[in-house]
């Protein structure tokens, strides 16, 4: 399986680090590798001194396509769940500075924690879904997915003209604003809607 995550999909996120809103999907991968399941803990790496969270809605592929047509995309994913796009700031910053690409800042080991699946036929709009972090007991980025600048549906026709999604494969939708640096000993909670489905710690 891959994972493939969206870029700077909320605009307040985009403008916090002061990057253009896009007018087509930024796109980058993470390894399976960076997979964390099962809410273990997630361990700071050494080479970076700014991890920073962010909350994203992940979808889920459900069957293998080419490029799929934005009207029957929905077909590609049946369920949602929450994930973290772990982020080494100062290294992402560096390579930004030059030009180069993310991967170092954002494909490292345990980078991805993702919640257990939800159907998505358990909500009536996922375009009004609220999901929101909390860091130590207290709310640090509050979303809803009527900002999306991108729809996921757009996001799988987009990306499946380039690349074969396959069934399993991982998409990370993008962070609302509210990213920051993440401490040891911090403890991250996840919700989606009233659901906690991310409750771990940072080792
Ligand atoms: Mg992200």
């Amino acid at each position: 399986m891959k994972i493939i995550a969206i870029g700077r999909n909320y605009a307040e996120h985009a403008k916090e680090l002061n990057n253009p809103v896009p007018t087509v999907p930024v796109i980058f991968m993470k390894p399976d590798t960076a997979l964390l399941k099962d809410n273990k803990p997630f361990y700071l790496p050494e080479f970076s001194q700014d991890v920073h969270h962010e909350i994203e809605l992940v979808l889920k592929i459900s069957k293998e396509g080419k490029h799929i047509d934005e009207k029957f995309a929905a077909a590609y994913y049946d369920e949602v769940a929450l994930g973290i796009d772990f982020t080494a700031r100062d290294i992402q910053s560096k390579h930004k500075e030059k030009g180069l690409p993310w991967e170092l800042a954002k494909a490292f080991d345990g980078s991805a924690p993702v919640s257990n699946f939800v159907p998505k036929s358990k909500f009536q709009d996922l375009y009004n879904l609220n999901f929101r972090l909390n860091v130590n007991g207290e709310a640090r980025q509050i979303g809803n997915t009527k900002d999306l600048l991108f729809s996921f549906e757009r996001i799988i026709a987009f990306v499946s003209q380039y690349i074969t999604l396959k069934k399993g494969d991982l998409i990370y939708t993008g962070t609302p604003e509210g990213v920051a640096k993440v401490n040891i000993g911090d403890h991250l909670e996840g919700f989606l809607e009233d659901e906690q489905l991310l409750d771990f710690y940072v080792k």
